[in-house]
Protein backbone atom coordinates (compact mmCIF):
# COMPACT_ATOMS: atom_id res chain seq x y z
CA UNK A 1 0.00 0.00 0.00
CA UNK A 2 1.18 3.45 -0.80
CA UNK A 3 1.42 6.02 1.62
CA UNK A 4 1.06 9.19 0.07
CA UNK A 5 2.34 11.99 2.45
CA UNK A 6 -0.25 15.01 3.37
CA UNK A 7 0.45 17.68 5.79
CA UNK A 8 -0.23 17.35 9.36
CA UNK A 9 -3.66 19.24 10.30
CA UNK A 10 -1.90 21.09 13.16
CA UNK A 11 1.41 21.76 12.61
CA UNK A 12 1.74 21.40 8.92
CA UNK A 13 4.87 18.96 8.97
CA UNK A 14 4.71 16.31 6.50
CA UNK A 15 2.86 13.11 7.52
CA UNK A 16 0.98 9.68 6.26
CA UNK A 17 -0.91 8.82 9.40
CA UNK A 18 -4.40 9.22 10.22
CA UNK A 19 -5.71 9.51 13.64
CA UNK A 20 -8.38 10.62 15.49
CA UNK A 21 -10.13 11.82 12.69
CA UNK A 22 -7.53 13.97 11.18
CA UNK A 23 -4.64 14.34 9.04
CA UNK A 24 -1.79 14.48 11.55
CA UNK A 25 1.89 13.66 12.98
CA UNK A 26 2.14 11.32 15.23
CA UNK A 27 4.19 14.06 17.33
CA UNK A 28 0.41 16.16 17.09
CA UNK A 29 -1.54 12.74 17.97
CA UNK A 30 0.78 11.69 21.40
CA UNK A 31 0.28 15.37 22.56
CA UNK A 32 -3.44 15.13 21.90
CA UNK A 33 -3.90 12.02 23.30
CA UNK A 34 -1.59 12.50 26.53
CA UNK A 35 -3.86 15.72 27.30
CA UNK A 36 -6.83 14.16 27.25
CA UNK A 37 -6.14 10.77 28.25
CA UNK A 38 -4.19 11.80 31.34
CA UNK A 39 -5.62 15.22 31.99
CA UNK A 40 -2.66 16.88 31.97
CA UNK A 41 -3.20 20.72 32.37
CA UNK A 42 -1.72 22.81 29.57
CA UNK A 43 1.01 25.62 30.24
CA UNK A 44 -0.57 28.97 29.34
CA UNK A 45 0.23 30.04 26.18
CA UNK A 46 3.35 31.50 25.11
CA UNK A 47 2.38 34.90 23.73
CA UNK A 48 -0.34 35.04 26.02
CA UNK A 49 -3.24 36.03 23.42
CA UNK A 50 -4.52 32.47 22.87
CA UNK A 51 -3.74 32.61 19.10
CA UNK A 52 -0.27 31.43 18.49
CA UNK A 53 0.69 31.14 14.93
CA UNK A 54 1.17 27.64 13.13
CA UNK A 55 5.19 27.87 13.10
CA UNK A 56 4.70 28.48 17.12
CA UNK A 57 2.69 25.56 17.43
CA UNK A 58 4.95 22.97 18.80
CA UNK A 59 6.74 25.63 21.84
CA UNK A 60 2.88 26.33 22.98
CA UNK A 61 0.83 23.61 24.26
CA UNK A 62 -2.33 25.72 25.10
CA UNK A 63 -2.41 26.33 20.78
CA UNK A 64 -1.32 23.48 19.92
CA UNK A 65 -4.22 21.48 22.11
CA UNK A 66 -6.97 23.85 20.61
CA UNK A 67 -5.30 23.67 17.10
CA UNK A 68 -5.90 20.06 17.24
CA UNK A 69 -9.40 20.62 18.71
CA UNK A 70 -10.60 23.04 15.98
CA UNK A 71 -8.97 20.85 12.99
CA UNK A 72 -11.70 18.49 13.99
CA UNK A 73 -9.46 15.56 16.39
CA UNK A 74 -12.50 13.66 18.06
CA UNK A 75 -12.05 14.17 21.43
CA UNK A 76 -15.03 11.91 23.13
CA UNK A 77 -13.10 8.68 22.32
CA UNK A 78 -10.20 9.67 24.47
CA UNK A 79 -12.03 10.99 27.82
CA UNK A 80 -11.19 8.69 30.50
CA UNK A 81 -14.73 6.78 30.97
CA UNK A 82 -14.67 5.78 34.65
CA UNK A 83 -16.94 3.40 36.11
CA UNK A 84 -19.81 5.84 37.72
CA UNK A 85 -18.69 4.98 41.66
CA UNK A 86 -14.91 6.67 40.49
CA UNK A 87 -15.90 9.41 38.76
CA UNK A 88 -18.51 10.22 42.14
CA UNK A 89 -15.47 9.54 44.09
CA UNK A 90 -13.39 12.47 41.97
CA UNK A 91 -16.37 14.86 41.99
CA UNK A 92 -16.77 13.88 45.64
CA UNK A 93 -12.95 14.89 46.43
CA UNK A 94 -14.02 18.32 44.51
CA UNK A 95 -16.20 18.95 46.98
CA UNK A 96 -14.89 18.32 50.00
CA UNK A 97 -11.85 20.80 48.56
CA UNK A 98 -14.99 23.47 48.22
CA UNK A 99 -16.48 22.88 51.67
CA UNK A 100 -12.93 23.61 53.06
CA UNK A 101 -12.46 26.10 51.83
CA UNK A 102 -16.20 27.04 52.64
CA UNK A 103 -15.78 26.32 56.07
CA UNK A 104 -12.50 27.68 57.13
CA UNK A 105 -11.37 29.43 55.39
CA UNK A 106 -11.44 33.25 54.07
CA UNK A 107 -9.50 35.46 51.25
CA UNK A 108 -6.62 38.05 51.70
CA UNK A 109 -8.22 40.08 49.50
CA UNK A 110 -11.95 41.23 50.04
CA UNK A 111 -12.69 41.95 46.44
CA UNK A 112 -11.86 39.66 44.47
CA UNK A 113 -12.94 39.19 40.60
CA UNK A 114 -14.37 36.12 38.66
CA UNK A 115 -11.36 36.12 36.34
CA UNK A 116 -8.84 36.88 39.53
CA UNK A 117 -9.97 33.71 40.81
CA UNK A 118 -9.96 31.77 37.68
CA UNK A 119 -6.50 32.86 36.16
CA UNK A 120 -4.24 32.90 39.34
CA UNK A 121 -2.51 29.96 39.93
CA UNK A 122 -3.18 29.94 43.74
CA UNK A 123 -5.11 32.78 46.11
CA UNK A 124 -4.39 34.02 49.23
CA UNK A 125 -6.56 32.54 51.99
CA UNK A 126 -6.37 33.44 55.91
CA UNK A 127 -7.75 30.62 58.32
CA UNK A 128 -10.73 31.86 59.61
CA UNK A 129 -11.70 32.78 62.97
CA UNK A 130 -14.64 31.70 64.21
CA UNK A 131 -14.72 34.79 66.76
CA UNK A 132 -15.17 36.58 63.86
CA UNK A 133 -19.37 36.74 62.91
CA UNK A 134 -20.34 36.22 59.04
CA UNK A 135 -22.30 38.36 57.75
CA UNK A 136 -24.68 37.73 54.49
CA UNK A 137 -22.32 38.86 52.05
CA UNK A 138 -19.27 37.57 53.58
CA UNK A 139 -21.34 34.19 53.13
CA UNK A 140 -22.24 35.32 49.59
CA UNK A 141 -18.70 36.12 49.15
CA UNK A 142 -16.47 33.28 50.41
CA UNK A 143 -19.20 30.62 48.75
CA UNK A 144 -18.89 31.76 45.35
CA UNK A 145 -14.60 32.17 45.35
CA UNK A 146 -15.35 28.07 46.56
CA UNK A 147 -17.64 27.32 44.05
CA UNK A 148 -15.23 28.73 41.11
CA UNK A 149 -12.27 27.46 42.87
CA UNK A 150 -14.16 23.97 42.19
CA UNK A 151 -15.06 24.67 38.94
CA UNK A 152 -11.26 25.48 37.98
CA UNK A 153 -10.93 21.54 38.72
CA UNK A 154 -13.20 20.16 35.77
CA UNK A 155 -11.85 19.80 32.61
CA UNK A 156 -13.83 21.93 30.30
CA UNK A 157 -12.87 24.42 32.21
CA UNK A 158 -8.89 24.17 32.71
CA UNK A 159 -8.66 23.18 29.35
CA UNK A 160 -10.60 26.44 27.64
CA UNK A 161 -9.38 29.22 26.35
CA UNK A 162 -9.62 32.45 28.91
CA UNK A 163 -12.38 33.60 27.40
CA UNK A 164 -14.77 30.81 27.43
CA UNK A 165 -13.48 30.17 30.91
CA UNK A 166 -15.30 33.55 31.93
CA UNK A 167 -18.67 32.91 29.80
CA UNK A 168 -18.81 29.29 31.58
CA UNK A 169 -18.26 30.37 35.17
CA UNK A 170 -19.84 33.34 35.26
CA UNK A 171 -23.27 32.09 33.56
CA UNK A 172 -23.01 28.50 36.16
CA UNK A 173 -21.53 29.85 39.48
CA UNK A 174 -24.41 31.00 41.34
CA UNK A 175 -26.49 27.83 40.28
CA UNK A 176 -23.78 25.58 41.17
CA UNK A 177 -23.45 27.39 44.75
CA UNK A 178 -26.78 27.08 45.29
CA UNK A 179 -26.78 23.73 43.87
CA UNK A 180 -24.34 22.71 46.79
CA UNK A 181 -26.14 24.51 49.30
CA UNK A 182 -29.23 23.06 48.41
CA UNK A 183 -27.73 19.51 48.87
CA UNK A 184 -25.85 20.10 52.47
CA UNK A 185 -29.60 21.62 53.52
CA UNK A 186 -31.10 18.38 52.05
CA UNK A 187 -28.19 16.09 53.29
CA UNK A 188 -28.58 17.57 57.07
CA UNK A 189 -32.55 17.77 57.29
CA UNK A 190 -33.29 20.91 56.95
CA UNK A 191 -36.32 22.60 54.82
CA UNK A 192 -34.43 25.52 53.36
CA UNK A 193 -30.89 26.87 52.30
CA UNK A 194 -28.79 28.20 55.02
CA UNK A 195 -25.05 28.82 54.86
CA UNK A 196 -22.78 26.58 56.94
CA UNK A 197 -23.03 28.26 60.09
CA UNK A 198 -26.95 27.80 60.05
CA UNK A 199 -28.16 31.46 59.04
CA UNK A 200 -30.68 31.94 56.59
CA UNK A 201 -29.48 32.75 52.72
CA UNK A 202 -32.26 35.20 52.54
CA UNK A 203 -32.18 36.93 56.18
CA UNK A 204 -34.55 39.78 54.51
CA UNK A 205 -37.45 37.24 53.66
CA UNK A 206 -37.71 35.05 56.18
CA UNK A 207 -41.31 33.73 54.94
CA UNK A 208 -40.35 33.31 51.31
CA UNK A 209 -39.20 30.42 50.86
CA UNK A 210 -38.01 30.78 46.91
CA UNK A 211 -36.39 27.11 47.58
CA UNK A 212 -37.91 23.59 48.18
CA UNK A 213 -35.76 20.76 48.99
CA UNK A 214 -36.84 18.96 46.05
CA UNK A 215 -35.05 21.28 43.84
CA UNK A 216 -32.17 19.30 45.00
CA UNK A 217 -29.07 17.66 43.35
CA UNK A 218 -25.56 18.28 41.75
CA UNK A 219 -26.21 18.27 38.64
CA UNK A 220 -25.56 21.19 36.81
CA UNK A 221 -25.69 22.06 33.44
CA UNK A 222 -24.47 25.17 31.38
CA UNK A 223 -26.94 27.29 29.38
CA UNK A 224 -26.60 30.80 27.15
CA UNK A 225 -23.66 29.35 25.61
CA UNK A 226 -23.90 30.75 22.05
CA UNK A 227 -21.31 33.29 22.62
CA UNK A 228 -18.49 30.59 23.43
CA UNK A 229 -15.49 29.65 20.92
CA UNK A 230 -15.81 26.84 18.91
CA UNK A 231 -13.09 24.86 21.16
CA UNK A 232 -15.17 26.09 23.94
CA UNK A 233 -18.38 24.14 22.52
CA UNK A 234 -16.70 21.02 21.81
CA UNK A 235 -15.37 21.20 24.96
CA UNK A 236 -18.91 21.44 27.14
CA UNK A 237 -20.59 19.46 24.83
CA UNK A 238 -17.93 16.53 25.07
CA UNK A 239 -17.77 16.50 28.83
CA UNK A 240 -21.38 17.20 29.28
CA UNK A 241 -21.96 13.84 27.13
CA UNK A 242 -19.80 11.88 29.41
CA UNK A 243 -21.09 13.32 32.25
CA UNK A 244 -24.87 12.36 31.64
CA UNK A 245 -23.75 8.89 30.32
CA UNK A 246 -21.87 8.07 33.56
CA UNK A 247 -25.21 9.49 35.30
CA UNK A 248 -27.78 7.71 33.41
CA UNK A 249 -25.53 4.42 34.11
CA UNK A 250 -26.20 5.39 37.80
CA UNK A 251 -29.61 5.13 37.57
CA UNK A 252 -30.26 2.35 35.69
CA UNK A 253 -28.23 0.33 38.69
CA UNK A 254 -30.04 2.30 40.94
CA UNK A 255 -33.19 1.78 39.98
CA UNK A 256 -33.24 -0.69 37.54
CA UNK A 257 -36.76 -0.28 35.36
CA UNK A 258 -37.32 2.86 37.17
CA UNK A 259 -33.75 4.39 36.04
CA UNK A 260 -34.84 6.64 33.05
CA UNK A 261 -37.38 8.03 34.89
CA UNK A 262 -34.96 8.65 37.36
CA UNK A 263 -32.41 10.44 34.76
CA UNK A 264 -34.93 12.31 33.66
CA UNK A 265 -36.42 14.29 37.12
CA UNK A 266 -32.75 14.74 37.87
CA UNK A 267 -32.40 16.48 34.28
CA UNK A 268 -35.26 18.15 35.13
CA UNK A 269 -33.90 20.19 38.31
CA UNK A 270 -31.84 22.03 35.49
CA UNK A 271 -34.32 24.10 34.69
CA UNK A 272 -35.42 24.50 38.49
CA UNK A 273 -31.42 25.82 38.41
CA UNK A 274 -32.48 28.71 35.80
CA UNK A 275 -35.71 29.19 37.97
CA UNK A 276 -33.79 29.64 41.12
CA UNK A 277 -30.91 32.09 39.30
CA UNK A 278 -33.68 33.93 37.79
CA UNK A 279 -35.06 34.42 41.91
CA UNK A 280 -31.58 35.61 43.18
CA UNK A 281 -31.45 38.07 40.65
CA UNK A 282 -34.45 39.68 41.22
CA UNK A 283 -33.90 39.29 45.05
CA UNK A 284 -30.91 41.04 44.44
CA UNK A 285 -32.89 43.71 42.25
CA UNK A 286 -35.30 44.22 45.43
CA UNK A 287 -32.09 45.01 47.51
CA UNK A 288 -30.79 47.52 45.32
CA UNK A 289 -33.90 49.24 44.42
CA UNK A 290 -33.83 49.18 48.88
CA UNK A 291 -30.20 51.36 48.76
CA UNK A 292 -28.89 47.92 50.16
CA UNK A 293 -27.23 46.97 46.94
CA UNK A 294 -23.68 47.42 49.71
CA UNK A 295 -24.81 43.37 50.57
CA UNK A 296 -23.99 42.69 47.23
CA UNK A 297 -20.65 41.79 46.59
CA UNK A 298 -18.98 42.85 43.10
CA UNK A 299 -18.05 39.38 42.52
CA UNK A 300 -21.32 37.99 43.10
CA UNK A 301 -23.02 41.25 40.58
CA UNK A 302 -20.74 39.51 38.15
CA UNK A 303 -22.61 36.65 38.30
CA UNK A 304 -26.38 38.17 38.49
CA UNK A 305 -26.54 40.27 35.36
CA UNK A 306 -26.19 43.10 37.44
CA UNK A 307 -23.39 45.35 35.93
ZN1 LIG B 1 1.72 17.70 13.71
ZN1 LIG C 1 -0.21 30.21 22.22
Amino acid sequence: MVHVAKKCVICARLTSDFSYGVDCCSACKMFFRRHVVAEAQLKPCLSGNQACAKDFLAGCQFCRFHKCLQSGMTLEPLVPKLPFEELFEIFSDFVRYRNRILSDYYPSDPDLKVSTILFFKKLKYKQRNDLIPMTISSWIYISSIATIEFMKKLPFIYLAKSSDQLILVKSSFIKVSSFSAAFRAYSSDQNALSFPDGSDVLPFTPEVKLFQLDTVSRISKFSALLDLSETGQILVSTYQSVYSNALFEYCMETYEKFGPCRYTELLSLINLAEKHLEDVNNYFVILQLHGMDFLIPELVKEGINLI
